[in-house]
Parts: structure tokens; sequence; C-alpha cells
């Protein structure tokens, strides 16, 4: 399976002006990105889309997402991607995306153009719980083997102060560096989970949050030791833990 994960340097600010100017994005663009955005994980590929679009094959959705795309080029002045022989892979500007064995591609809406989707259409009721954070039923995960428990609570499942810590902080992870985006490219962009540094027990009904002063981008491997036991630990005792930097 090759997956399609090349660069493109189109900010979330720019997706969104990409995305109400009604001379680049056209009504019918707008329903192909809201599908694609309200699948699963962001991802469909152009058979599926074709039936809303009242197409019986999936080619046309490949034609009108290429139109799309070199307008957005045009409008962005980015370089789009490439293939191999030089020639442009256009559906690779809004989406990354992987080859089908019969022959169609998948599509995943870029992380960068899911942020600018949501900041002018709002957030689907879906997506409440974001990429990277665990699913959690009652703010308890039992692990693998259930052996540890893991507290997620709710505030580190509000979108807002997530973006306002990593707005902050940055996106890598505060204990071990980690850098999602730098280790698997744009697929890895917005990964990140975030740890509230506030133990449970201490938080009293009428507390609001700090994103600054109580969040912390943490990875998921460093947010799982953090919550080894009940209370967890500081990211000063964490970071002094790490016995041996990652084996490259
Ligand atoms: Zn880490
Ligand atoms: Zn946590």
């Amino acid at each position: 399976m090759r997956f399609y994960n090349d660069q493109v340097e189109i900010s979330a600010d720019a997706w969104a002006e990409v995305l109400v100017d009604r001379t680049v994005t056209e009504e019918r663009d707008l329903i192909v990105l809201r599908l694609v955005y309200e699948s699963v994980n962001h991802e469909m590929h152009a058979s599926e889309i074709a039936p809303h679009l009242n197409y019986k094959r999936h080619a046309p959705v490949n034609a009108r997402v290429a139109r799309f795309s070199k307008r957005v080029v045009e409008k962005t002045g980015v370089r789009p991607p490439a293939r191999e022989d030089g020639s442009t892979r256009w559906w690779h500007v809004p989406f990354l995306g992987y080859d089908k064995r019969n022959g169609t591609c998948s599509w995943i809406m870029r992380p960068e153009l899911v942020e600018a989707y949501e900041r002018v259409f709002g957030q689907s009721d879906s997506e409440l719980v974001y990429p990277g954070e665990m699913t959690v039923q009652d703010s308890t995960v039992l692990s693998e083997g259930a052996v540890n428990k893991i507290f997620v609570n709710h505030y580190e499942r509000d979108k807002q102060a997530r973006t306002k810590c990593i707005e902050h902080y940055g996106c890598r992870c505060a204990v071990c560096g980690f850098d999602f985006e730098k280790v698997y490219g744009p697929i890895g962009r917005d990964k990140i989970h975030v740890h509230h540094l506030v133990p449970l027990s201490t938080i009293r009904k009428e507390y609001e949050i700090d994103p600054v002063r109580d969040l912390r981008p943490v990875c998921p491997n460093c947010h799982l030791i953090l919550h080894s036991k009940r209370e967890p630990f500081t990211i000063e005792e964490m970071r002094g833990m790490i016995n041996s930097p990652f084996p490259r």
C-alpha cells in the first residue's frame, strides 16, 4: 500500500480563505468537502462520493476535485504534489490518501483543511472526540491487559482548551520532545495529546480551566506513563525517568 503524504504549504488560515471564496470553492466542491469531513477519519473515496453528486462513476468526481485543486493552487501560489513523471497529482492538494486494490484511491482530508473547515463551518457533533485522544467511557479507559487504569478527564478532551495549549507550548511532547509531524509527515499533524496537570481529586465543580497553566502537550507514550499511578507523575518526574533516548 502506498500512502500519499506529501507536504503542501497551505496553512489552515489559507485554507479558510479558500473555503469562503466562491470563485475557488464552488457549491459542489463544498458538497464533496462536507462528505469527506463528516466521514469517519475524514476519509472517503471517489466512488462513494459519486452518487451524492448524481454521478454514476468516480471519474467525474476526480475531475471535479482536480479542477478545484487547480483553483486552490492558482489562489495560494503553492507548488502542488508531483508524480514521479513530473505531472501533478491534483487530488493530493486537499487530501492525503492511499491506493486501494480496485484501482481507486481513498482520500483523507488534510489536517490543515479540517482545521479550516471547522473554523468556517463549525465543528460537527461526531467530532467532539478529537483525533489522537482516547475515546473514553465514564472518563476511564482500560489499557491493554487492563493493568493500568488511565483517567482521561473531560478537560483533556476540550478542543478549544487543547488548541490554546498547543498554540502556547507547540506540538512537541513536553516530556520527551517527540514531534508527530516531524516523524510521520503531514498525517502526523494534530495527533498530539494534551495532559491535564491538576489531579482529578483536587478539582472542584466551579473549576475553570486555564489551558496554559493546566495543560501540557504530551505524546501518547508519555501520556500512558504519566497516568500510570493514581496521582499522575509530574512532567519533571517524567523527564527524570527517561533513561535512554529513542532508539533510532
Ligand atoms: Zn513523549
Ligand atoms: Zn493526562
